[in-house]
């Protein structure tokens, strides 16, 4: 395995029915389990009771538009790829009141309303959703004007990753080095092997209250041979991503492509229904919208979810800056593959593939770059 952190605890094994003392343990210590699950057809998040709620038996088959969820015969809890949820919506929920104001006789009285939710764990967590919370934190947390909610909500967050050993076939996790291995942001991580008839986990801690929990997980000391396994499997998922992205030169190449013809093309059959923003795990736009009660003495102040596909969200004074569907997806794609590295130092895609499965007409942000930085390597010096 990769070098360790000093402060990650040694590996060690666990059987799959110890999964559960680790449920109960999580119980015990008042988090609410958030984790996969079905439900509308899809694996997607909800609050756990046990592991009897986690998609045993279940998979799903992704592509281009299109998610089905898919029957397969082994015991594993976690043989699945991300679905549409993410951690965002529990951080970063779709809509949240800010403040109220009262009147109280000489003017308004503000009250800032701090969203707690509460301890939250969130189990299997992958890796390509790590670093969408570490984008996230840049965004709410650091910076001068830090959203108390959010940090609240953070604050009182653990996470049990697992390392992703069936990538789905939108994935890219590993064109952004966003994945598949779980390197960082985790109180536990776990994988779960099954081959030859043995099914068991091998579980680490990275941090001192995953250490606490793991030390009540009955287990073992995981040998060379199940570390040398855990390597083999994330390299063979390495090779089974679905989807590439050549990120060399990237930012670089699209600051040359503001008017590509491809941006035309895409926007042709772009619906501008902002499906790719509301999955995208770091997608962070959000609307303000004021209400007040009839009598005038309350007002509620709300931030709720919005989508820079829409006109309204570029709206001012009088107009909006992009009227084009071109001008919208074009932005959208600039944004997270080349601004958003000189905005936040990173970039604000993780390869989770959501927008591209959750695309109705099945748009590929992979396709439509590598379209357009082909073309480039082959235009004429110059060329914007
Ligand atoms: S842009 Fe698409 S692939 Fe990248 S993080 Fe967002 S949803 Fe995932
Ligand atoms: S790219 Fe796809 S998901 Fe995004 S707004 Fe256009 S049609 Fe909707």
């Amino acid at each position: 395995m990769t070098p360790r952190p000093s402060e990650w605890g040694p590996p060690f094994r666990f059987k799959p029915e110890d999964l559960e003392s680790l449920f109960v343990v999580l119980h015990e210590q008042a988090y609410k389990i958030i984790g996969p699950t079905v439900n509308d057809d899809a694996i997607v998040l909800g609050e756990l009771n046990s592991t009897a709620d986690l998609p045993v038996g279940w998979t799903d088959e992704q592509s281009g538009g299109s998610y089905r969820l898919a029957r397969h015969s082994r015991p594993e809890f976690f043989h699945f790829a991300s679905g549409p949820h993410s951690l965002k919506q529990y951080l970063h929920p779709p809509s949240v009141c800010l403040w109220t104001a009262s009147r109280n006789g000489h003017g308004f009285e503000i009250m800032e309303k701090v969203q707690e939710a509460g301890k939250l764990a969130f189990v299997g967590v992958r890796a390509c959703d790590l670093h969408a919370l570490a984008i996230l934190d840049k965004v709410f947390k650091a910076g001068p004007l830090p959203d108390s909610s959010y940090a609240l909500r953070r604050s009182q967050l653990l996470v049990i990753a697992v390392n992703c050993t069936s990538p789905g076939g939108t994935c890219f996790c590993e064109s952004m080095k966003c994945g598949p291995q779980v390197d960082e942001g985790f109180d536990l991580v776990l994988t779960e092997i099954e081959d030859e008839g043995r099914h068991f986990f091998v579980g680490q801690a990275g941090s001192e209250s995953g250490r606490t929990i793991a030390a009540k997980i009955p287990q073992e000391e995981a040998s060379s041979t199940d570390l040398e396994r855990v390597e083999t499997m994330l390299n063979d998922a390495r090779t089974r991503m679905g989807r590439r992205l050549d990120t060399s030169d990237l930012k670089k190449q699209l600051y040359r492509s503001y008017d590509h013809p491809r941006w035309e093309e895409t926007a042709e059959r772009c619906l501008n229904c902002g499906n790719c923003t509301m999955v995208c795990p770091t997608c962070f736009c959000n609307t303000m919208e004021d209400v007040t009660d009839l009598s005038g003495v309350r007002a509620e102040r709300w931030r709720k979810w919005d989508s820079c596909f829409t006109t309204d969200f570029s709206y001012i004074h009088g107009g909006s800056i992009r009227s084009s569907a071109k001008s919208r997806y074009r932005q959208w794609l600039i944004h997270k593959l080349a601004t958003w590295v000189d905005q936040f130092g990173t970039f604000g895609c993780v390869g989770c593939g959501r927008c591209i499965t959750w695309c109705p007409v099945g748009i590929d942000l992979t396709e439509e770059t590598a379209a357009i930085l082909e073309s480039n390597s082959t235009s004429t010096p110059g060329m914007k």
